[in-house]
């Protein structure tokens, strides 16, 4: 039985100080709800006082990436070590933004997915295809590449410690949620891919999450859908009622 997973993914949004007041005001809000994995992504630089805001609370952290090798000449960039060292415990890699304004490709999602692994972090797997792709009839061909390239390799064991979030990039800060229907498809679909591949107990234990828009109106239909296991929420997550609200629905819906 997978527990509801819902993760506020903060972007570039939020101040160390920001942070830390939102943290400590949320684990008050959320102290009473249990059965749902509630996770933050703040900036890279809010990690670890975000972290030591959540400790010993109902809350984890997630960086929002990381990058492959372990240290070295790569300005700009924090390994996957570094997120785990500031009290990381997961780690959101392939976010469509990384992936349009970044150069992500499936490759360095790839690579990003094992060095978070081989750094004791849980990945959370963002893969979701475009406007036109959708339209062109592609949807489930974008999710096969992307899903396959970025768990190369990756052992079925850590397949089921892992978190896919699918999330249509034309739902993504649009105010435009993938309709359930629309979402348990690629959802179920997904699952399907990884039965194949990993095998059925890596497929039931795997998360598979949806992210684009999610906003406590929207978020009861969507995790009321049989293989939509929570949300990776953006825009709705930097207010801690807002959010609060959906993870109580995550729980009402599990
Ligand atoms: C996201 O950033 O992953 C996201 C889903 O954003 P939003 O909820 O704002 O669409």
């Amino acid at each position: 039985m997978r527990q509801p997973f819902i993760a506020g993914n903060w972007k570039m949004f939020k101040t160390v100080h920001e942070a830390v007041v939102h943290v400590k005001e949320l684990r008050s809000v959320v102290k009473d709800v249990e059965g749902v994995d509630i996770v933050v992504a703040p900036t890279a630089t809010a990690l670890h006082a975000a972290a030591e805001a959540a400790r010993n609370s109902n809350i984890a952290v997630a960086g929002q990436n990381c990058h492959w090798e372990r240290d070295g000449a790569f300005t700009g960039e924090v390994s996957a070590a570094m997120v785990r060292e500031a009290g990381a415990e997961y780690v959101i890699v392939g976010h469509s933004e990384r992936r349009t304004l970044f150069g992500d490709t499936d490759q360095t999602v790839n690579q990003r997915v094992h060095a978070a692994l081989g750094a004791d972090l849980v990945p959370i797997l963002c893969v979701g295809e475009t406007l036109d792709q959708r339209d062109g009839g592609q949807t489930l061909a974008v999710l096969d590449q992307q899903l396959k390239r970025g768990l190369d390799g990756v052992s079925a064991d850590h397949v089921a410690s892992m978190v896919v979030a699918y999330e249509p990039v034309w739902a993504i800060g649009t105010g435009r949620n993938a309709t359930p229907e629309q979402a348990q498809e690629a959802h179920a679909h997904l699952r399907g891919r990884l039965r194949s591949w990993f095998g059925a107990d890596a497929a039931e234990r795997c998360h598979v999450i949806y992210g684009g828009s999610v906003k406590p109106a929207n978020a009861a239909s969507l995790l009321g859908q049989p293989d939509i296991d929570g949300a990776l929420v953006g825009g709705a997550s930097l207010d801690v009622a807002g959010f609060a609200q959906i993870v109580r629905a995550a729980r009402l819906g599990a």
